[in-house]
């Protein structure tokens, strides 16, 4: 039986209540399809900071390094700040020293759900947005030795090595999904008009393009992109594209699947990967039980799909597909509403009917 180390950070406020019900969910897919997960706990964030004084111990940061795949929920809690007054935020910590460039950002909303389009078919959207992670305009964020009282600064930073394998990565993705029917587009959304190293990124987009001839390819301005994600979403397959605009584009599909608690993601490099959903540590509900698990349960079957495609094992792909098809099944009963969603469905009920689709 094929084993997979896997290491759990549950973070801060509603990331410690949404971790343990969806660890139990991907558990119980991988026994269904015959893996074996070893699960080690890596306490870290502002909670950790508060008890012990550090954030993210060097230890604590080697043991998630050393696993197949970590399994993270949200970080940070906005009272809680370094003595320079930035957040604790092991996941940027893994980002940038795990190079994970890659950021996945699914868009496929649940079924039976009030979305904020009123056309059907954003009923049935079905994109990825691969928002570059490591650089663009978040490369540089800290003041830059120019700044003074009149100016800041900031410094973009566009690298050939990075956006090939973002390229690459996207148009790979694009492949297995042209497999499973859907249509194997990559759009590059970028600001190849304005600025100098988004035309860099765009022939970069272009000289990969042809290493993939059989998967169409095109180019769009990100303030169009923004519009038609509004307008037509449905024309999009898989989106590469700079680490801001990524990060704006991916709040707007959030909404597009009606909130943030509903959002899945993989943030992925050549040899490491974390799946969380994108959502904070939301303070303002923590102990409620209000939390929405779904975006976390949706990274766990991203988790295990992950673990399908990097080490070549089919039974993790099918755990992952279990894990994304009950939870579609929860939602097509109709009982469903998250309390984010106006509803008053909270982590039990969300995790129990999942739970209940696996079982039947
Ligand atoms: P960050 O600053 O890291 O983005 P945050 O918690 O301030 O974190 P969001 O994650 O964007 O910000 O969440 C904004 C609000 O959306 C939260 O304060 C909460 O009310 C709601 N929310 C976010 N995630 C969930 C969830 N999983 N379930 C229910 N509500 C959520």
């Amino acid at each position: 039986m094929r084993s997979f180390k896997i290491a759990v950070m549950p973070g801060d406020g509603i990331g410690q209540e949404i971790t343990s019900p969806a660890v139990e969910l991907v558990k119980e897919v991988a026994r269904q399809s015959g893996i074996q997960l070893q699960w080690v706990n890596v306490p870290a964030g502002a909670q950790h900071y508060q008890e012990t004084g550090d954030g993210f111990p060097e230890s604590h940061f080697q043991e998630a390094a050393s696993a197949d795949a970590i399994y993270l929920a949200a970080m940070g809690l906005p009272d809680v700040r370094y003595p320079d007054g930035t957040e604790v935020g092991p996941q940027h910590d893994l980002r940038k020293r795990l190079q994970l460039y890659a950021g996945v950002r699914p868009c496929r909303p649940m079924p039976c759900l009030p979305l904020p389009l009123s056309d059907p078919r954003s009923k049935t959207l079905d994109f990825v947005i691969v928002r570059e992670s490591t650089e663009g305009i978040f490369a540089e964020p800290r003041k830059h030795p120019l700044d003074n009282d009149g100016a800041a600064h900031n410094l973009t930073r566009v690298t050939r090595e990075t956006s090939e394998k973002l390229f690459r990565f996207s148009f790979q993705l694009a492949e297995r999904r042209k497999q499973r029917g859907l249509p194997g587009l990559v759009t590059c959304a970028d600001k190849a008009n304005v600025l100098s190293s988004q035309a860099f990124f765009r022939t970069i987009f272009d000289e990969i393009s042809l290493e993939y001839p059989h998967i169409e390819s095109e180019h769009q301005y990100v303030d169009a992109a923004a519009l038609d994600f509004v307008r037509a979403p449905w024309r999009y397959d898989v989106i590469p594209t700079e680490n801001q605009y990524g990060d704006i584009l991916s709040d707007i599909s959030a909404a597009l699947m009606g909130g943030m608690g509903m959002t899945s993601s993989g943030e992925i490099g050549d040899n490491h990967a974390v799946f969380q959903p994108c959502h904070g540590s939301a303070p303002d509900i923590m102990g409620q039980g209000k939390a929405n698990p779904t975006g976390m349960i949706l990274s766990g079957a991203l988790l295990l799909d992950y673990l399908g495609t990097r080490f070549d094992c089919p039974e993790a792909t099918s755990a992952g597909q279990l894990l994304e098809s009950a939870t579609m099944a929860a939602y097509a009963t109709g009982t469903l509403l998250p309390w984010e969603l106006g509803g008053r469905s909270g982590t039990k009920e969300i995790v129990d009917l999942v739970g209940q689709q696996l079982t039947s």
